[in-house]
């Protein structure tokens, strides 16, 4: 069992088919109706915040969501 740094190679747990990565979204850990406006202006860009590589599947279009490499 390799390690699985990196993207290249990603299948499709459904199909597997090729996974293409769309990009990084940062997103809010604790749910997208937590108190996040209370946040604004304090440390909004400290715990809590989480990045998402977004890969989505090239033959049946499923999204999947993966911590990008170097992220946390
Ligand atoms: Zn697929």
């Amino acid at each position: 069992m390799e390690g699985s740094v990196g993207s290249a190679g990603d299948r499709c747990i459904a199909c597997k088919g090729a996974m293409r990565s769309i990009g990084v979204e940062p997103s809010r850990v604790g749910g997208t109706t937590g108190g996040w406006k209370l946040l604004v202006g304090g440390a909004e860009l400290g715990e809590g915040m989480l990045s998402f590589e977004v890969l989505a599947c090239t033959a049946c279009r499923r999204v999947e969501l993966r911590l990008p490499p170097g992220g946390r």
